[in-house]
């Protein structure tokens, strides 16, 4: 068979393979790596799954995608990755909340974050393709996090061989919790730097150290050359699809729907990466009707998706769900691959650099719509969903969680008969201080404290990994000017 080749969302004609698009993250000419095809499965595919555990059904799903990597090492990383030693309690499990409504809970992993699904796995997948590419330098891994990602990579990448990692995060853009994760990370080849700014200006900062020959140059002298975990990286997105089939498939096992029916999908949503996986799922032939795109009071996607007018020239928002807050969506780009190929792609993300801006044509627009659906929720609404979700069913969810909680209900209370799929993105515990107060508490203790506060008012267990956070030795404290990025990595 031969293999599935990936290329840059901006058109260059440089076909890789798909450990090579992992090891690069990024394609020369600024473009994100997609797949020259998606790969189509029948009602058989997923049927054969309805029994497997999810390491099994991640094997089944990433095998179509990472067809260079050898079968029997890809089962060996599906199985390790996934584990029950990482994930406690099972990897993805899926909740029946009411008649209507299912959950995904994907934050049982260690950092008790979605980012875990795909930044467990993806460090092997990446020290895989060194491998297989016979790379001789080693890898530098960049990430600008809102949050999550920073930790659940650091985690995933701590101490793994030939690869070491650097962290940027906006200084005043991340919960206590969050900080206090990172700040506390263990791991020989980890770093980690706050910047002076918000999460856009971490993320450009990286972005255009990427794009740097100069840096590039300098780094390969130290042989060195530079990768990223955040979700522009194929290896980051493609382990996501994975969750979805699982997704289903725990539904068809519960009898909440049949091999067949559709479901629609709401998503809280940053970056545009979760979502994006889930739209791969549909393009592969998972019976999706609707993926519903959730944001907080930073809604660029939400006028992106019901007036096809990407405009980032607006006030960002500091919110208790900080791990959306985002005006540049990286992954949008990766859709708009698929909707205004890769010519109209790059014109698209030259407005966004040049006029903060671009409009699609209404052809293009209806393409979006015909699949997307689109919500968002004010502060207030986010902190209420919480509170009324554990008064009637004493289900405690996050503050990410909870925007596509208030979109879910507001789908169905529409008139809309499918069973929906709410995806829940973090564990309460990770930003307890909020949920405390929107469940109409006063947040008594400093905000590290807050998780054994939560655990006395809901009577839910701390997650693990959540336990005693606060003891913890901090050995990252160190705040620079987003000026200072490139010079601060050639230092480390
Ligand atoms: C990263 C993150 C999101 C956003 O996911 P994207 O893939 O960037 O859209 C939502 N919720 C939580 C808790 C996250 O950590």
């Amino acid at each position: 068979m031969e293999n599935l080749m990936y290329k840059s969302t901006r058109g260059s004609k440089n076909y890789l393979t798909s450990s090579e698009a992992i090891k690069r993250g990024l394609a020369e000419d600024g473009g994100l790596y997609m797949p020259t095809s998606i790969p189509k499965i029948d009602l058989d595919f997923i049927g054969s799954m309805v029994d497997a555990p999810y390491s099994e059904r991640a094997f089944k799903v990433l095998s179509l995608y990472l067809t260079d990597y050898d079968s029997r090492t890809l089962h060996e990383i599906c199985e390790k990755a996934y584990s029950a030693e990482r994930f406690v309690g099972g990897a993805a499990p899926v909740y029946s909340l009411n008649e209507k409504t299912d959950v995904l809970e994907l934050w049982h992993g260690p950092t008790c974050a979605f980012k875990d699904m795909a930044l467990q796995i993806m460090p092997m997948l990446l020290s895989e393709a060194l491998k297989m590419t016979g790379e001789k330098n080693d890898a530098l891994i960049l990430v600008a996090t809102s949050g999550d990602t920073g930790k659940a990579a650091l985690e995933g990448y701590r101490d793994v061989d030939k690869i070491r990692i650097m962290v940027f995060y906006p200084e005043n853009g991340v919960s206590a919790m969050q900080k206090l994760q990172m700040a506390s990370q263990e791991g020989n080849n980890v770093n980690v730097v706050a910047i002076k700014g918000n999460f856009d200006d971490a993320q450009t900062g990286v972005k255009e150290i990427f794009a740097s020959k100069e840096i590039a140059h300098k780094l390969l002298e130290k042989n060195t050359f530079l990768s990223s975990a955040n979700s522009i990286n194929w290896g980051r997105l493609v382990p996501q699809v994975a969750y979805y089939f699982s997704a289903y498939c725990d539904m068809v096992k519960a009898k909440r729907i049949k091999l067949g029916d559709r479901i629609s999908v709401v998503v809280p949503t940053g970056n545009f990466g979760n979502i994006f996986a889930a739209h791969l799922a549909r393009a592969m032939g998972l019976p999706i009707k609707k993926l519903i795109c959730a944001s907080n009071k930073n809604s660029v996607l939400t006028d992106f998706i019901e007036k096809g007018v990407y405009d980032k020239n607006r006030e960002f928002y500091t919110t208790i769900s900080p791990s959306m807050d985002i005006l540049v969506s990286s992954n949008v780009e990766r859709l708009l691959s698929l909707i205004a190929g890769e010519e109209g792609t790059a014109d698209y993300m030259t407005a966004l650099k040049n006029e903060g801006k671009y409009v699609l044509s209404d052809e293009q627009k209806d393409a979006v719509k015909a699949g997307f659906g689109a919500g968002f929720t004010t502060e207030e609404e986010t902190a209420e969903t919480i509170k009324e979700t554990f008064e009637k069913y004493g289900y405690l969810i996050d503050t990410h969680t909870a925007v596509a909680m208030k979109c879910a209900k507001e789908y169905i209370g529409s008139g809309n008969g499918e069973q929906v799929l709410v995806v829940s993105t973090a564990s309460p515990y990770k930003f307890a201080s909020s949920v405390i107060e929107a469940l109409g508490k006063k947040c008594e203790l400093e905000a590290v404290l807050a998780p054994e506060e939560l655990e006395a008012l809901s009577g839910k267990e701390i997650p693990l990994p959540l336990v005693k956070l606060h003891e913890k030795r901090i050995r990252f404290d160190k705040s620079i000017e987003k000026t200072e990025m490139a010079d601060e990595v050639l230092k480390f």
